[in-house]
């Protein structure tokens, strides 16, 4: 992969719009806010530096295009406010002694203006070379960007010696891999197997950082392949690829451990027999929706759907530690269980888990549903209690679709007239 910095003007960077795609598949960074944008202009105007930006190099039939493999927003943002898209904040200090609050593009004092007009974006440009193997690079990269994995780790791990290292090597070659939409390009499906053995160990979500996996290679160097978790690492292997028999294009990087996750909790917790093709149908239309959802959100930071967009920040930035990684899967979690409310806990004894309990609150929204002592009072999710609409004891079943959310005074006053 070749590479070399240009500075370009704003000017032309505007000037060239049509020759710039900001969206190839690989890209999904989160819709910045205004606020965002407009503290992009301020750095700008009151020359700032502002990070670079990485352009490859595509030959078209129609002559050369850039995709932006890094920077998109900052590219937008800089285009919508050249176009007047939006003014400078109102409470904007004055520039070189201008007064410029609430002022768009074209109404800056001229001295304001040509700063903006002269300011250089450093650009990296990424010459284009034999198709495929770029391809990869560039998606490699582009991973780094965001969550700073270093290429050559997985690489070194898999130099590990230990069960550990076989273990995941063989994991690796599990069949579900080829149905996954990203190619094996520095040991993708290594790196992607390492984390979801990690997240079994852990019992659900861990931190898969480059330094978590390399203590878990350490410490697991005696692992026993044929043990317990070994086991369940393929049992939920084999389901997801039941699931997801073909080359699927949702299932992109970041996707796999979340499914993993909900997965390997299907099989511990519930009837999950039957479960796949549900699983694979909701998930791709989940994933259509959030597709749609963000070119919305793109189009006016009004129109998205607030929750998909925090579920898109949660995949868009440090997407390999504990926190993102529960938030994607409790997320998903609660609206597949809303989606399927009949699925059965294996062990009904055990109460409503903690994924029925977020699909009754959500479907419920935060609302008591008994309503004997209230009128529908709406509650904190620290404070309710996961009633059952048919009693258990009268054979009703632990799931959502016969749970409800009652505030403490109305269950607890319903158990006292039962
Ligand atoms: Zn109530």
């Amino acid at each position: 992969m070749e590479m070399k910095k240009q500075p370009f003007a704003i000017p032309t960077v505007c000037k060239m719009q049509n020759r710039i795609d900001p969206t190839p598949d690989y890209q999904r960074p989160p819709a910045w806010s205004r606020k965002q944008k407009q503290l992009l202009m301020d750095t700008i105007l009151r020359n700032y530096d502002i990070p670079k930006f990485y352009w490859r190099k595509v030959n078209r039939p129609d002559g050369v295009q850039y995709e932006v493999v890094d920077g998109q927003q900052r590219l937008r943002a800089i285009w919508e406010f050249e176009a007047d898209g939006y003014p400078l904040p109102k409470d904007t200090d004055p520039i070189d002694g201008h007064k410029v609050a609430g002022l768009k593009h074209s109404q800056l004092p001229i001295e304001i203006m040509q700063k903006f007009d002269e300011y250089s974006l450093d650009v990296i440009i990424i010459m284009d070379a034999i198709e495929d193997e770029q391809e990869n690079e560039v998606r490699d990269m582009f991973l780094r960007l965001q969550n700073g994995t270093t290429l050559k780790a997985q690489e070194k791990r898999n130099a590990m010696i230990g069960t550990m290292r076989d273990f995941v090597r063989q994991t690796a070659g599990h069949p579900f891999f080829a149905s996954c939409h990203f190619a094996n390009s520095r040991y993708a499906f290594d790196h992607i197997a390492a984390q979801t053995i990690m997240t079994e160990i852990n019992g659900g979500p861990a931190n898969v950082r480059d330094a978590d996996l390399n203590r878990m290679y350490r410490e697991n160097a005696d692992f026993d392949p044929a043990g317990k978790v070994a086991k369940k690492v393929r049992r939920v292997f084999d389901f997801l690829k039941a699931a997801f028999p073909e080359k699927t294009p949702e299932l992109v990087r970041y996707n796999v451990i979340s499914l993993y996750a909900i997965a390997s909790q299907l099989i511990e917790n519930y009837v999950w027999q039957g479960l796949h093709t549900p699983l694979a149908e909701w998930f791709i239309a989940f994933e259509q929706e959030r597709a749609s959802n963000e070119l919305l959100a793109d189009i006016d930071e009004g129109m998205g759907d607030v929750a998909l967009i925090e579920y898109k920040r949660l995949t868009s930035q440090s997407t390999d530690t504990e926190e993102s990684i529960r938030g994607r899967v409790e997320f998903l979690e609660k609206r597949f269980f809303e989606a399927y409310p009949t699925i059965e806990q294996t062990d009904p004894k055990r109460g409503f888990s903690h994924e029925q309990r977020l699909a009754i609150y959500r479907r419920d929204g935060g609302q008591c549903r008994l309503a004997v002592k209230c009128d529908g009072v709406k509650v904190g999710w620290d404070n309710w209690h996961a009633d059952h609409i048919i009693a258990h004891s009268k054979g009703g079943k632990t799931t959502v679709a016969n749970g409800q959310l009652a505030c403490v005074d109305c269950n607890l006053s319903k158990g006292a007239a039962s």
